[in-house]
């Protein structure tokens, strides 16, 4: 690791990519470590505050990317107030947009500035684990082109990812340094740690986790479509409650007339209609799972025998996650 080696952390303000941070802090020499944070717009406040105390803490200075949709927005506009198909799909919906559906889409379909909206407004949905874009668009793309950036220009780019074998199958075989391409390597300092190590060396550091694992219990989005019934419980019964109710209403509407269909809601999993979408009428689904519906649903714990459905997740995997250490 020579003096013209960059050092890149990926940041999301959970605990696995702090430690990966500190370890990179211990070693190296300050200049040469960049930790990454890529604002999707939907993150819990109390992780941007978490950044901002890493920073002051630690005396370093975190990039912070953000997804710009402009141009895939321009694109939907042009495709929606240019579509002229006939025809119907095999369920029997006709393809081409209604002219109503594409006045209050094409009103709707600009930037807003937040990325999460944008590119919701964009798909004219929500994600949901069939169709999980966020990660990929919101995560993983804007990281890989800076990385990629970086590549090009730099002699040796080093990424420091904060995975753990223990932590699922897929990272059992990770390795602790990869080879990806010329010049361009994957070190992961924490593969043989366990989580109880990870939150002991923050402590060791004499540093505080983000504190969202003592509240919801994850650092993420807020709310994220993996949330389970007592993460969303935790995040609207918190002082930011009331303003992320308001928040995921506002863009239900807003997606709602960005979309084909005229509906969306944010969290789509099955659960709480007793049915998938097309299972049950429309209406019943999209008022079942609007997100005041969601909101109340989840301020009552329920039990049934068998079930715990305080931890059934919406979505069928448990996390967000990425190998980069955006999610956690
Ligand atoms: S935290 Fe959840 S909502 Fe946010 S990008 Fe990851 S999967 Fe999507």
């Amino acid at each position: 690791m020579g003096d013209t080696t960059h050092h890149i952390i990926g940041l999301s303000g959970g605990k696995d990519s702090t430690a990966t941070l500190l370890l990179a802090r211990d070693r190296l020499p300050k200049n040469s470590i960049q930790p990454v944070f890529v604002d999707t717009g939907n993150e819990h406040p109390a992780t941007y505050a978490y950044l901002d105390y890493l920073e002051r803490q630690l005396s370093i200075q975190v990039t912070h990317l953000k997804p710009d949709f402009t141009a895939d927005m321009a694109d939907k506009r042009r495709y929606i107030a240019q579509d002229r198909r006939t025809g119907r799909d095999k369920r029997g919906v006709k393809l081409r947009w209604s002219n109503r559906r594409k006045r209050e889409a094409l009103a709707e379909l600009h930037p807003t500035g937040n990325p999460f909206l944008d590119l919701c407004l964009t798909k004219g949905m929500f994600p949901t684990n069939r169709r999980r874009f966020c990660t990929d668009f919101l995560k993983t793309r804007v990281f890989v082109g800076f990385v990629d950036d970086l590549v090009q220009s730099r002699k040796k780019v080093i990424i420091w990812q904060g995975i753990r074998r223990d932590e699922s199958d897929k990272r059992k075989n990770a390795k602790l340094f990869e080879r990806v391409g010329p010049g361009f390597y994957y070190f992961r300092p924490l593969i043989h740690w366990s989580e109880k190590d990870v939150f002991q060396c923050i402590a060791d550091h004499g540093l505080n986790p983000n504190p969202l694992y003592q509240s919801v219990g994850r650092v993420g989005c807020a709310p994220c479509i993996y949330s389970n019934k007592k993460d969303l419980r935790a995040l609207f019964q918190s002082e930011h409650g009331p303003a992320t109710l308001d928040k995921i209403r506002d863009w239900e509407q807003r997606v709602a007339r960005a979309s084909k269909t005229g509906k969306a809601v944010f969290f789509q999993g099955k659960q709480l209609a007793g049915a998938h979408l097309g299972e049950v009428h429309p209406l019943v689904f999209y008022q079942r799972h609007s997100i005041d519906a969601i909101q109340h649903w989840a301020s009552k714990p329920t039990r049934f025998v068998g079930e715990d459905w305080d931890n059934f997740e919406f979505e069928q995997e448990s996390v967000c996650s990425s190998e980069w250490g955006l999610c956690e």
